[in-house]
């Protein structure tokens, strides 16, 4: 039998007009929508695009989006930038688009936003609820991944979780999340030996090493179910780091790319930023 389509554009779509409803509700009570900043001291095409497709679904869900370009040469004046960001009433949320310019200190930008405008989860304060359960922003590909798994019905508590990747941005979020909700968590990345002998023994397998179609359908459990949150661009066709049809012959679920993670992910950070403009109303 055919594996199911994990389907965040879907999800993504439903769950549009709830945050719409919640951003104009916010517009209604105090006059301005909320308001996302995304900071670019980058030249990466990626990021640039990224950040121009959230202005474009801020638009359709009224949360206003604006790419700030502030014209800076160090770390100190791209902290003391953010700093004034955060300081500024109107700001409900502040990203910091990655990967920084070389030269640039992320972990100290990064650490310049305030924890209440930490939309992304990206600073160590942010991270640091998330380790010690403490209420605040997950990063939002790691929350899109479990939004995706429970929309789907996919059970986690005391199953087995496999994680691929171990960034602070993806993996190790993912990870903690997977063991708060009841999963019994095995990390990899790229110094693990024999990555299928760990991925092999998945009931939940996400991938999010930036390795296009790195697990195939040889490395996946029949009956598993495969989340990928890899995108990669290859021959201007982003691609994932799951060979879907080779493991959808085998798994009992899995998640394409595009039409994912991705969507689920754009739409989780826009409600963050809801999320803080109405605790800030408060
Ligand atoms: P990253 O910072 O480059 O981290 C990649 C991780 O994968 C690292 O931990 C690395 O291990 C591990 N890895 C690399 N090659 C591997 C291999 N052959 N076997 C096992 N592990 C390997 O990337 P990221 O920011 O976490 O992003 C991962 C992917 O997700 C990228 O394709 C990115 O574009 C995508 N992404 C998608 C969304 C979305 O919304 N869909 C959002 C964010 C990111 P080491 O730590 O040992 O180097």
């Amino acid at each position: 039998m055919a594996a199911r389509r994990l389907d965040g554009k879907a999800m993504a779509e439903a769950r549009r007009s709830e945050i719409a409803r919640r951003a104009g509700d916010v517009a209604h009570r105090r006059g301005t929508a909320p308001r996302l900043v995304v900071v670019l001291a980058t030249q990466d095409e990626a990021a640039l695009t990224y950040a121009q497709a959230k202005e474009r679904l801020g638009g359709k869900i009224g949360v206003r989006v604006d790419v700030a370009r502030p014209a800076v040469a160090s770390t100190d004046e791209l902290v003391a930038a953010v700093q004034d960001l955060g300081a500024d009433p109107s700001v409900d949320g502040i990203l910091i688009a990655t990967p920084l310019s070389r030269g640039f200190e992320a972990r100290k930008v990064q650490n310049a936003v305030p924890v209440e405008k930490d939309v992304d989860g990206a600073a160590e304060a942010s991270l640091g609820k998330l380790l010690t359960g403490q209420p605040g922003f997950v990063p939002a590909t790691a929350e899109a991944v479990i939004a995706l798994l429970e929309g789907h019905g996919v059970a986690i508590d005391g199953r087995h979780a496999v994680v691929v990747g171990r960034s602070l941005t993806v993996g190790r979020p993912l990870a903690q999340l997977l063991l708060t909700q009841g999963a019994t968590v095995t990390t990899c990345h790229s110094r693990t030996s024999d990555l299928a002998v760990h991925t092999l023994r998945a009931d939940v397998l996400c991938v999010a090493a930036g390795r296009p179609r790195l697990v195939t359908g040889a490395m996946v459990r029949p009956g598993a179910v495969v989340v990928d949150v890899g995108t990669t661009v290859v021959d201007e066709v982003l691609t994932g780091d799951v060979d879907y049809p080779g493991v959808a012959a085998v798994a009992e679920a899995v998640s394409p790319v595009p039409g994912g993670v991705g969507p689920l992910t754009s739409v989780l950070l826009l409600e963050h930023v809801v999320r803080a403009a109405e605790a800030a109303l408060r």
